[in-house]
């Protein structure tokens, strides 16, 4: 783990996320939400369904805006909220520039169907980036062999089983080069023979240092891959420990319900 008391902890903090409010209507959904993840950690978010996981996610990359605390990736605003309690988001461009740090997969997949395989990953890196297409086909081919999919490089989606179908979209997001990864139960979706192949291209991320936030049910991955478990319940972030630490004795009456249910 990093050395988080040294002065570089301000460019190490991957994500800052503090004090994180979120409502749907009178729903309160986010009530205060605290995490910061550091560069290489892997931290898994579990809790009950309704908790508040995937829009906690979604506030990080800016598919929902927040009412107020503050959000920094590596070290850069998205938003931040002033002493009045007045939220305010950085501009427009920057927000763009920020976020793209970030990708993230979901757990419907969310492929183009009408695109091949290969051009759901040169899509975004040739449209948003402006990358040439020679380039993006050969960062596409890469990602691709890294994933164990080559072959189906010229199919469409609905030819895929569906863990292929979340290995494409883990090279897809990959093919933005981002420094972050957010998964949101990437394997949820999944028959369990399938969840295997991609909680595999997961781990092997992980081992190659890429950041990762991931909100999932297999404790199995949460145990053995996450740096740190986080638990979420109710719009708040009970606590976030070291992994042993957690799955020993998660230290909250609810994480342990919660664990006990799951385990
Ligand atoms: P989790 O991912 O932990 O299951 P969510 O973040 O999806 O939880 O949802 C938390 C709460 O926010 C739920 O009560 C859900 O109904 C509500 N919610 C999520 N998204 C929206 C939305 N776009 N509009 C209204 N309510 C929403
Ligand atoms: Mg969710």
């Amino acid at each position: 783990m990093p050395n988080m008391t040294s002065e570089s902890t301000a460019d190490a903090l991957m994500i800052e996320a503090r004090a994180v409010k979120k409502r749907f209507g009178h729903n309160e959904v986010l009530r205060g939400v605290s995490l910061s993840v550091a560069r290489g950690e892997v931290v898994a978010i579990i809790g009950p369904s309704g908790s508040g996981k995937s829009t906690f996610l979604r506030c990080l990359n800016h598919l929902e805006t927040i009412d107020s605390g503050h959000i920094a990736i590596e070290g850069e605003a998205l938003a931040t909220t002033d002493a009045q309690g007045h939220c305010r988001y950085v501009a427009e461009a920057e927000l763009r520039r920020i976020c793209a740090k970030t990708g993230m997969v979901f757990q419907h997949f969310n492929l183009f169907p009408h695109l091949t395989v290969l051009e759901n990953l040169i899509e975004a890196p040739m449209v948003v980036q402006g990358v040439k297409r020679d380039e993006a086909v050969a960062r596409a081919e890469a990602l691709l062999a890294k994933v164990g999919l080559s072959p189906k490089r010229d199919n469409y989606p609905a030819r895929l089983s569906g863990g292929q179908k979340q290995r494409v979209a883990i090279a897809r997001a990959l093919c933005m080069q981002p420094d972050i990864m957010l998964f949101d139960e990437p394997t949820s979706a999944l028959d369990p023979e399938l969840t295997g192949e991609v909680l595999r291209t997961m781990r092997e991320l992980a081992d190659e240092r890429m950041t990762m936030l991931v909100v999932t049910h297999e404790m199995g991955f949460a145990r053995e891959v996450a740096h740190r478990v986080a638990f979420m319940d109710g719009g708040e972030l009970i606590t976030a420990r070291p992994a042993a630490e957690f799955f020993a004795d998660p230290g909250h009456e609810r994480a342990r319900a919660f664990l006990q249910h799951m385990l």
